[in-house]
């Protein structure tokens, strides 16, 4: 359903992703982890398209290049959650969910409102639907965030780092939202550090170093036997 094919990519002279290859089906949930530079997020940015064209290879849904797509069928297809939340301040939270909906996919304006109190009911934040991002924690933004990506009833779901900006208290809301996508079937890739959430949810945990995709396997493996030196000096600094 997914698979990157020798993927390179070059920001001018520096080679940040050097011949990533990796396949999963649908309803997988790929956890990536590696230190910080590793290019983890140029990695998941590359495949909505977001860090500039490959220098070498390809990325493709099922099927298809990404490279092929158009922009919106790209947005639609694939949803991405960031770090820092990236709702739009002077809407509410109501209207950031309904809003892309009524500009990508054309819905109206009931249909898309009816959709994103849905989504919230699911979240838990039903209540909060008037309210501007500002008036709510981060835990909170979060998950309006993970309901706007969803909205668009994605194909694939790319996380980068959702917890890492948030109070710990706070980290918990949101892994159970995301324990319960993967849960319904949602293709998700994850880029985190809570080795908690990989352990439970991967399908497979991918680790990268200096843009490289070193070792892959499935949790079980990966946390107990990992393979290459480089994998175990990682664990053992993080764990
Ligand atoms: P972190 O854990 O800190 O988020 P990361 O694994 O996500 O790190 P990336 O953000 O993908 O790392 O960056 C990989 C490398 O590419 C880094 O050396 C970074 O400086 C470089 N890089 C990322 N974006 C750009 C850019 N737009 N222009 C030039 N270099 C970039
Ligand atoms: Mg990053």
């Amino acid at each position: 359903f997914f698979e990157a094919r020798d993927v390179n990519l070059h920001f001018k002279d520096f080679h940040a992703l050097r011949g990533i290859s990796i396949q999963f089906e649908r309803s997988d949930v790929l956890v990536v982890c590696g230190p910080s530079g590793s290019g983890k997020s140029t990695f998941i940015r590359a495949i909505n398209r977001l860090a500039g064209s490959l220098s070498a290879g390809q990325i493709l849904l099922g099927g298809q290049d990404i490279a092929a797509m158009p922009r919106r069928q790209l947005y639609r297809r694939i949803g991405m959650v960031f770090q820092r939340f990236n709702l739009f301040q002077h809407l509410s939270v109501l209207d950031n969910i309904a809003l892309p909906q009524r500009r990508v996919l054309r819905r109206s304006r009931k249909d898309a409102a009816a959709r994103a109190m849905e989504l919230l009911a699911r979240v838990g934040l039903e209540s909060k639907a008037s309210r501007y991002p500002a008036q709510l924690s981060g835990g909170q933004q979060q998950r309006v965030a993970i309901c706007r990506a969803l909205a668009m009833d994605p194909e694939l779901l790319l996380f980068d780092e959702p917890t890492s900006a948030l109070d710990p208290e706070m980290v918990g809301e949101v892994l159970q939202v995301m324990r319960e996508l993967a849960a319904s079937g949602m293709t998700m890739i994850v880029v985190t550090h809570e080795m908690g959430f990989a352990r439970e949810l991967a399908t497979e945990v991918a680790f990268l170093d200096a843009g490289q995709l070193v070792e892959k396997a499935p949790p079980c493996e990966f946390f107990s036997q990992p393979k290459e030196a480089r994998t175990r000096a990682f664990l053992n600094q993080i764990l």
